[in-house]
């Protein structure tokens, strides 16, 4: 189901201390957002349980920014999904950029996490998006059509609880927005191929990308965007709450 929906990827910032600040300010902020506004934060493994408590009862869903691929076992430094859902996380961000391009992360891998993640009754956040050079070579569909291939091969019940984040990774982190043309453009191209497999195009589409409080509201204006995937701009809590506003 289509919801307006931010989610704060917090990356890996904060100790435990100032994540445990941050959540309670979101939390404590929250009763000024819409009520029909998902607002999910997303903070390193290490402060889960902590921000969960924290935001418990305040509207604020908590996610995981990766689970392991495998379920159990010797794999060491990794954590399951199994694990992440026990603490009372919802959701989980999977394919990010990062993982991605520093940790090798392909399609294969992530249709692991993604079955782990559905197993576990996690709602996977699924990113996909070109480079900078992809775009300016004008293959952004084809590359996000195949990174879309994950999804296409799900259920329609597991597709029916995925959210999906376009993040066009020449955005990330760099202050350059895509203009909520091309946002729009690239989620309307998203919610085509996912209408062609599954019959409708029902699904949460988030914009990721340097959206901060002066850009959202724009962005999320466009009949495609659902909402965002934050990042800088999600590590003060007032300019999350006021992107979380933006609808
Ligand atoms: C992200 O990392 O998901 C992201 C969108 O980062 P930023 O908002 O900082 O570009």
């Amino acid at each position: 189901m289509r919801k307006n929906m931010v989610a704060g990827n917090w990356k890996m910032n904060t100790t435990p201390a100032q994540g445990l600040e941050l959540a309670q300010a979101v939390a404590a902020g929250r009763k000024g957002v819409s009520k029909d506004t998902v607002v999910v934060v997303a903070p390193p493994f290490t402060h889960l349980s902590e921000v969960v408590k924290a935001t418990k009862g305040h509207g604020v869903a908590v996610a995981a920014q990766n689970c392991a691929a495998e379920a159990k076992g010797a794999y060491t430094g990794e954590v399951s999904a199994e694990m992440i859902a026990s603490l009372g996380v919802e959701y989980v961000i999977l394919g990010h950029s990062e993982r991605r391009q520093y940790y090798g992360e392909t399609s294969e891998v992530l249709a692991k996490k993604m079955a782990q993640a559905l197993a576990n009754r996690l709602t996977p956040i699924f990113c996909v998006g070109e480079s900078l050079g992809e775009r300016e070579d004008g293959r952004h569909e084809a590359v996000v059509g195949e990174q879309l291939e994950v999804l296409l091969s799900l259920s329609a019940e597991d597709f029916g609880r995925v959210v999906v984040a376009y993040e066009p990774v020449w955005a990330i982190g760099t202050g350059r927005t895509a203009t909520a043309e091309q946002a729009q453009d690239m989620h309307a191209f998203i919610r085509g191929r996912l209408k062609a497999k599954f019959g409708h195009g029902d699904c949460t589409i988030l914009y990721g990308g340097s959206a901060n409080p002066a850009n959202a509201h724009e962005l999320f204006g466009k009949p495609d965007v659902d909402g965002g995937l934050i990042g800088g701009a999600s590590l003060k809590a007032a300019d999350f709450l006021a992107v979380a506003g933006s609808f």
